[in-house]
C-alpha cells in the first residue's frame, strides 16, 4: 500500500491542485493493489504515458500530413508520418489512418465510408460476444443502419458459419463484420471471406481486442482477408487510449456509395481519411497520434512477441486451473486473452461475482453468455482477461493462484472473512510485481 508514492512525478499537480493530485493518487494505488483481469485493460508503458502527458496536447492539427488547416504543423506532421509507418510495419498493411479517437470512432468513420442510410450490416449479436458498435439499437450502428446480428452455436459456443452463411444469404448485407469483444477463440477471417465473397458484401475486421496478438502473431492476421480493419489501440496492443483503422491494400471506389463529382473515381483511401476528418471528428489527439507511434514501436519489438505468448499462455493456464475446479468455460477454453464463464453452475449472478470480487480487489466485468437468459445488467457469466496481469510479469505459477482466490470468493460470495483474507493476499501478490517502477521511488 505505502509503496506507491508518487511525490516526484506529480510535484506541479500536487502544488496546482491538490483535490485532483490526491484522486491521482488513489487511482494509482487502486491500479497497483488490484488484480485487473478486465479483458480489455492493459498498463501502457512509463514512455507511452510520456507522450500522452506531453506538449502535443497543445497542438490544433486538422487535416492530415502535409495538408492541415493549421501552421506551425511541422513536427506533428513528422509524429503521425511515423505513427503510420510504424504500424504499416507492424500489420503489414498498405493504409492507415491514427486519428481516431477510439475505436468506435473508427468504426462510425468505416460505415460513414461503406455505408449509405440504411444499409444493412451484419454483425455479431452483442450477447453473444460482439460490441455495441456493429449494430445494437442503443448505438448509432443500429440506428442509422439496418443491423442484423449472427450468433454463435449452441453446443460449441463458436460462431455457426452455417447459420450465418444462410442469414446473409437472405439479408444481403453491405457490410459484414468479424472480431468481438467477448469471443474467447481465434476468428476465422477465411470463413467470414467466404461468406462475404457469396453475397457481394465488404469484410470488415474488429480487431480491437486482439490487435496485439495480431500484430505479435499469435493471432491470425486479417490483412489477406479483409477489405477494412479496425482496432483501438489500448488493449492488447498495449498502447494509448485511441483507434485506428487500415486496410491491406487501398482500393478505388466503383461501388457508387459517393458519386465520383470530380470525374475522378476516388481512391477508398481517401474517402476513409475525409470520413474521420471531417467526417466525425475535427482536430486530431496528437499528444495520442505521438503516444501511438511510441507504442508501435514497443509493439516491434521482439519483447512484445515474447509478452503475446505470454498472454496466451497464461489465458491457457488461468482457463485450465479453473476448468480443473468445475467453472464452465464458453467454448471450452481459449485460443485468445480473454475467457468467458457461465457461472450457471455455480448457483451466483455475473453481477454478484463481479462485486464480491471486487471487494476482494479482483476486477473483471459481467458478462452476458450465450443464450443468458439473465438480462445484460444482471447475467450467467464472467469475462476473464490476462492482459494486464501479464504486462505486470505475472505467468503460469501466479495464474494458478489467481485461479483459487476467484474461487473462493465465489464459492463464499457474502463472506467478509474470506473476502478480506482473500483481499490480502491479492494486495501480497500485487507487490511482489509492481506495475510502474517510476511511479514507487
Ligand atoms: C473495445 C471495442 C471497441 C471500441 O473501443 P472504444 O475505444 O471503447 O470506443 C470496438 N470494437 C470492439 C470489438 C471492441 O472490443
Amino acid at each position: 500500500m505505502s509503496k506507491s508514492s508518487s511525490s516526484d512525478n506529480f510535484s506541479h499537480l500536487k502544488r496546482n491542485d491538490r483535490e485532483v493530485y490526491n484522486i491521482l493518487k488513489k487511482e494509482l494505488n487502486r491500479e497497483h493493489n488490484t488484480l485487473e483481469l478486465i479483458a480489455s485493460e492493459n498498463f501502457a508503458s512509463y514512455a507511452t504515458l510520456e507522450m500522452t502527458g506531453s506538449v502535443l496536447t497543445n497542438k490544433y492539427a486538422e487535416g492530415y500530413p502535409g495538408a492541415r488547416y493549421y501552421g506551425g504543423c511541422e513536427h506533428v506532421d513528422e509524429v503521425e508520418n511515423l505513427a503510420i509507418e510504424r504500424a504499416k510495419e507492424l500489420f503489414g498493411c498498405e493504409y492507415v489512418n491514427v486519428q481516431p479517437h477510439s475505436g468506435s470512432q473508427a468504426n462510425m468513420a468505416v460505415f460513414l465510408t461503406f455505408l449509405n442510410q440504411n444499409d444493412t450490416i451484419l454483425g455479431m449479436d452483442l450477447a453473444h460476444g460482439g460490441h455495441l458498435t456493429h449494430g445494437s439499437k442503443v448505438n448509432f450502428s443500429g440506428q442509422l443502419y439496418n443491423a442484423a446480428a449472427y450468433q454463435v452455436d449452441k453446443d460449441t459456443g463458436r460462431v455457426d458459419f452455417k447459420s450465418l452463411k444462410n442469414m446473409a444469404r437472405e439479408i444481403k448485407p453491405k457490410i459484414l463484420i468479424c472480431g468481438a469483444s467477448a469471443y474467447p477463440r481465434e476468428v476465422e477471417f477465411s470463413n467470414f471471406r467466404e461468406i462475404a465473397n457469396d453475397v457481394g458484401a465488404f469484410l470488415m475486421a474488429d480487431i480491437a481486442h486482439t490487435s496485439g496478438l495480431v500484430a505479435a502473431g499469435v493471432h491470425p492476421s486479417p490483412m489477406q482477408y479483409c477489405d477494412v480493419v479496425t482496432s483501438t489501440t489500448h488493449k492488447t496492443l498495449r498502447g494509448p487510449r485511441g483507434g485506428i483503422i487500415m486496410m491491406p491494400k487501398d482500393f478505388e471506389n466503383t461501388w457508387g456509395a459517393i458519386a465520383p463529382k470530380s470525374g475522378r473515381i476516388k481512391m477508398v483511401s481517401e474517402l476513409l481519411n475525409s470520413s474521420v476528418m471531417p467526417g466525425v471528428q475535427g482536430g486530431p489527439l496528437m499528444h495520442v497520434i505521438g503516444a501511438k507511434a511510441v507504442a508501435f514501436k514497443e509493439a516491434l519489438y521482439p519483447s512484445f512477441k515474447q509478452y503475446a505468448k505470454n498472454i496466451v499462455s497464461n489465458a491457457k493456464s488461468l482457463a485450465q486451473s479453473l476448468i480443473e475446479k468445475d467453472y464452465n468455460l464458453v467454448t471450452g477454453g481459449t485460443d485468445t486473452h480473454v475467457m468467458l464463464i457461465d457461472l450457471t453452475n455455480k448457483d451466483i449472478s455475473g453481477k454478484q461475482a463481479e462485486k464480491s470480487l471486487e471487494q476482494a480487489g479482483i476486477n473483471l466485468n459481467k458478462n452476458m453468455v450465450p443464450f443468458d437468459k439473465r438480462s445484460p445488467f444482471v447475467t450467467s457469466g464472467i469475462r476473464i482477461g490476462t492482459p494486464a496481469i501479464t504486462t505486470r510479469g505475472m505467468g503460469n505459477q501466479e495464474m494458478s493462484i489467481i485461479a483459487d482466490l476467484i474461487d473462493r470468493v465465489i464459492n463464499n460470495p457474502d463472506d467478509n472473512k474470506v473476502i478480506s483474507k482473500v483481499k490480502k493476499e491479492v494486495n501480497d501478490l500485487c507487490d511482489a510485481f509492481p506495475v510502474y517502477d517510476e511511479f514507487h521511488n
